[in-house]
């Protein structure tokens, strides 16, 4: 049953492409109370001003992210309650992030799905870090071109971090954020990104990967990277124009494809560094069953899925362990990229990835992403290696 999502009219005028057919229907139940007014919005949208708030946001907070890697002091690593390390990089992440799209929609009402929140910060014990925060956030705005005017106090961040705590869901537009994807990667030096999206009734309409430690050239498995790759780059999507790739510093935007490569012996595939977050074990007998000559190319992060848009690699497999719940900021923004240019993202068993379901993403078994030559081998090789895995553990 299709549910539709009551709008509130008055949000219209705000919204960035002012041709909007919005269509009504009013229904009433025996009781003649109104049942439901829908407004679901069918003209096509430019999201055009959504898209270059977003990709700014992400390049302010990759900027952060930038800075803070570079000096990482032992002194900024912390411990949530789940034992995963969370930095100041990620709080600041998301406050910059939060206080862009507020200041450039300041009129909408505002909706973040985003992975921090700042009760470790409002604690006594958190006060020195919540204030190194704030002098980061605000020396990386000062030099901004847009919001040197800023000047955020201690409060102001916590609010901007607890922006964060929307549960998304199907109706309207919900912004979602990983402010920094890949916390792992980041501590190690290797790749993290700040991945954005944009929900509208239930559907991600575009994405941002900005992927401050990517080299701008290709990282499949034929090249030779040298410290002198140039590196950063900035991936954005927007629903049914295409997949982009610029410098993270600026200069003009690329289009980009998923690989073209139709047989799996040529593929190469990528999956989680951390064999904690995705069963190696069992992308490797995918990959042996497929065909695929070469070594996984093991990454963190989103990263994945914008070397995947520009075809370093072919493949992304990624099976968490039993009992995880993927959450819909680790995938938002990487599916369209990916989808945009030209792959397939799904999960175990080929159905599309469900963004309209709140926090968590419910998906069978895992999640794959190829292009449209590769997916019905790849799903009958990952049937066929799933079933012989539950045969061998009865
Ligand atoms: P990756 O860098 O691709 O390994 O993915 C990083 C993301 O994995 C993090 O942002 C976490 O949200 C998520 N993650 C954390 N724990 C797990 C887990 N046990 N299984 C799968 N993903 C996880
Ligand atoms: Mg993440």
């Amino acid at each position: 049953m299709a549910i539709h999502c009551l709008r509130a009219v008055p949000k219209i005028p705000h919204l960035s492409n002012p041709k909007i057919t919005v269509s009504h229907s009013l229904f009433f139940s025996s009781n003649s109370k109104p049942k439901r007014v829908f407004s679901p919005i069918r003209a096509s949208m430019s999201y055009e001003k959504e898209l270059a708030a977003a990709k700014k946001a992400a390049s302010v907070a990759a900027r952060l992210c930038q800075k803070v890697q570079q000096a990482l002091l032992q002194s900024d690593v912390h411990s949530k309650s789940d034992k995963s390390p969370v930095t100041v990089a990620d709080y600041g992440s998301q406050a910059l992030v939060s206080f862009v799209l507020e200041r450039e929609f300041p009129s909408e009402s505002f909706s973040l799905v985003a992975e921090e929140d700042s009760g470790d910060l409002r604690i006594d014990s958190g006060r020195e870090t919540l204030e190194r925060i704030t002098t980061l956030v605000n020396d990386t705005l000062a030099n901004s071109d847009s919001y040197n005017d800023a000047n955020l106090t201690t409060k102001d961040v916590l609010r901007a971090i607890d922006n964060g705590k929307s549960e998304g869901g199907s109706c309207g537009r919900h912004w979602v954020l990983d402010p920094i994807d890949g916390t792992k990667g980041f501590l190690r030096g290797g790749q993290y990104a700040i991945a954005l999206a944009l929900l509208d009734e239930g559907k991600v309409v575009l994405g941002v990967l900005a992927c401050p430690n990517l080299p701008l050239a290709s990282i499949s498995g034929e090249n030779q990277h040298t410290s002198h790759d140039k590196i950063g780059c900035l991936f954005f999507a927007k629903l049914g124009a295409g997949t982009f790739m610029q410098p993270l510093d600026g200069s003009s935007p690329l289009k980009v494809h998923v690989s073209a490569t139709e047989n799996p012996e040529d593929a190469s595939l990528f999956e989680s560094y951390e064999a904690a977050h995705s069963l190696h074990g069992l992308s490797s007998t995918i990959a042996k069953k497929l065909g695929v000559k070469a070594p996984p190319v093991r990454i963190d992060s989103q990263a994945k899925y914008g070397a995947l848009s520009r075809g370093d690699g072919a493949i992304y497999l990624r099976f968490p362990h039993k009992g995880y719940r993927e959450k819909i900021w680790d995938h938002a923004a990487g599916c369209i990229v990916v989808t945009e240019a030209g792959g397939v993202v799904t999960d175990a068993v080929g159905n599309p990835l469900d963004f309209s379901k709140g926090r968590y993403l419910d998906l069978e078994g895992g999640i794959i992403v190829a292009n449209q030559k590769l997916m019905p081998s790849l799903l009958k090789a990952v049937k066929e290696s799933l079933e012989e895995e539950r045969a061998s553990s009865l």
